[in-house]
C-alpha cells in the first residue's frame, strides 16, 4: 500500500489524482487538503476516508467538522493545517495539486519531513527553484513532475546520462488562438479563451495556455528540474498535443513521449515511479492520426513565453514578479475587468519597476508577491 497525501484535491489535478487511486487497489490517501470547497471535500472524506483533512478557513473547517462528525478524520485549517497534512508522519509522497504560490511552504516542510513530492503546483519552482531543488537533494527526496510536459521529459531521460543532453524539446499545443495576430486578440472574450483545443485542465491554466505564459513556467520549472540551462530548451509547437515533449542528446538522438492528452498518465507515472501500471482509455491510433505537425512559438505575438524568458534571465525575484503579476492579471481577465492583451501590459509593468532581489528568501519571495498585487491594486 503506498500513502499518500493531496494538496489541492478539489481541483482539475486533485480529482484526477483521486480517480486514479480509484482505480488501483494499493494506494492509500492518508491526508486531503482544499481551499474554499467543503462540499467537493466532505465527498472526498467519506469515499477516501483520509485520517486529516485541512481546509483554509477556520470557519470553513467548524462546518466540514461538524458535517463529517460520524467520521474518524481530523480537520485543520490555515497555513498551519496544510503544513500538518504536508507532514503527516506515514504519508510516503504529498502531491501538490495547489494553485498559487501558497503551496510553496508545505511543499518545504514535506521535503523536511523526508516525503517525495509528486508535483504540479508550477509556482513553486517558478518561484522558489533555487530552494527547493538543493532541499530535495539534502533531503535524498525526489521531486517527481505530474505535469505532463515535464513527465515526459523525465520519462525520455530515463536510464540516460544528464550530461549528454543537448537540448529539451518542450512542446506546445500553441492555445487556441495559435496563428491568429495580435489585433485579433483585443476582443477575445473569456469563453472563448476558456476553449483549449485539447486539454481539460482548470481554469487560470487554461487561460495561461492561451497566453503562453504556461509555456514559459514550464520552461523555468525545466530549468530548475533538469537543471538545463535556458539556451538548451527549446519551446517546439506541435499542435495535435501527441508529443508530450522531447530530448535530444549529444549524438542526435531524440527521445520523445508520445500518448494521448490524459493528465492521469503523468500522474499515475509519478505516484508509481519507476513502475507502470494499466491506465484505462483511448490509445493512440497513428493511422487516424495521420500526421503530426511542427512549428515555432509566435512569442511577438503572445508575449507570455517572451517575458517569461527575460524574468528567467533576470533571476532573483523576478520569475516571481512575472508569475504573481500575470496570477493577478489572470484573475481580472477572468472577473471581465481587464482585457486580453492587458495581461500582458500588466506583467511588463510589473517586470520594469521592480528591483531584483538575487537569491530570494521564501520571505522574500511571499513579500515580492505581495508588492506586486498591491502594484496592480494601485493602477488597475
Ligand atoms: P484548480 O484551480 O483546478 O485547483 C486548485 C486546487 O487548489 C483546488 O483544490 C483548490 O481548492 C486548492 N486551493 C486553492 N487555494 C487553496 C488554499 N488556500 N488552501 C488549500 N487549497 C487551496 O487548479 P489545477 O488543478 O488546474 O492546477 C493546480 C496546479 O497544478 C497549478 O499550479 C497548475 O499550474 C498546475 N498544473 C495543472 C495542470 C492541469 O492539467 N490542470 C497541468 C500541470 C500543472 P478549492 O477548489 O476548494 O478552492
Amino acid at each position: 500500500m503506498k500513502k499518500i497525501a493531496i494538496l489541492g484535491s478539489t481541483g482539475s489535478i486533485g480529482t484526477q489524482t483521486l480517480e486514479v487511486v480509484r482505480a488501483n487497489q494499493d494506494l492509500k490517501v492518508l491526508a486531503l487538503a482544499a481551499g474554499h470547497n467543503i462540499r467537493k471535500l466532505e465527498e472526498q472524506i467519506r469515499e477516501f476516508h483520509p485520517v486529516l483533512a485541512a481546509v483554509w478557513q477556520e470557519a470553513d473547517a467548524k462546518k466540514l467538522r461538524a458535517a463529517v462528525a460520524d467520521l474518524d478524520v481530523k480537520i485543520v485549517s490555515g497555513m498551519e493545517g496544510l503544513i500538518e497534512m504536508a507532514v503527516l508522519p506515514e504519508a510516503e509522497i504529498l502531491v501538490t495539486a495547489i494553485v498559487g504560490m501558497i503551496g510553496i511552504r508545505p511543499t518545504i516542510e514535506a521535503i523536511k519531513a523526508g516525503k517525495d513530492i509528486a508535483l504540479a503546483n508550477k509556482e513553486t519552482l517558478v518561484t522558489a527553484g533555487h530552494i527547493i531543488m538543493p532541499l530535495a537533494k539534502r533531503h535524498q527526496v525526489r521531486i517527481l513532475p505530474v505535469d505532463s510536459e515535464h513527465s515526459a521529459i523525465f520519462q525520455s531521460l530515463n536510464g540516460e546520462r544528464p550530461e549528454r543532453i543537448e537540448k529539451i524539446l518542450l512542446t506546445a499545443s500553441g492555445g487556441p488562438f495559435r496563428g491568429k495576430k495580435r489585433e485579433e486578440l483585443a476582443d477575445i472574450r473569456v469563453e472563448d479563451a476558456l476553449k483549449h483545443p485539447n486539454w481539460s485542465m482548470g481554469r487560470k491554466i487554461t487561460i495561461d495556455s492561451a497566453t503562453l505564459v504556461n509555456k514559459g513556467l514550464e520552461v523555468m520549472e525545466v530549468k530548475w528540474l533538469f537543471g538545463v540551462e535556458l539556451d538548451r530548451i527549446q519551446v517546439v509547437v506541435q499542435p495535435q498535443s501527441v508529443i508530450h515533449s522531447m530530448v535530444e542528446y549529444a549524438d542526435g538522438a531524440v527521445i520523445a513521449q508520445l500518448g494521448t492528452p490524459d493528465m492521469k498518465l503523468p500522474i499515475q507515472y509519478a505516484l508509481y515511479y519507476p513502475d507502470r501500471r494499466f491506465l484505462a482509455g483511448d490509445r493512440l491510433d497513428f493511422a487516424k492520426l495521420g500526421s503530426i505537425t511542427f512549428e515555432e512559438p509566435d512569442m511577438e505575438t503572445f508575449l507570455g513565453l517572451k517575458y517569461a524568458l527575460e524574468a528567467s534571465r533576470a533571476g532573483g525575484s523576478m520569475p516571481t514578479v512575472f508569475n504573481a503579476a500575470n496570477e493577478r492579471a489572470v484573475a481580472k481577465f477572468l472577473e471581465q475587468k481587464i482585457g486580453f492583451l492587458d495581461i500582458y501590459d500588466v506583467i511588463a509593468y510589473c517586470m520594469q519597476n521592480h528591483k531584483v532581489i538575487a537569491d530570494p528568501s521564501v520571505e522574500e519571495i511571499l513579500e515580492t508577491e505581495q508588492a506586486v498585487y498591491e502594484m496592480i491594486e494601485s493602477r488597475w
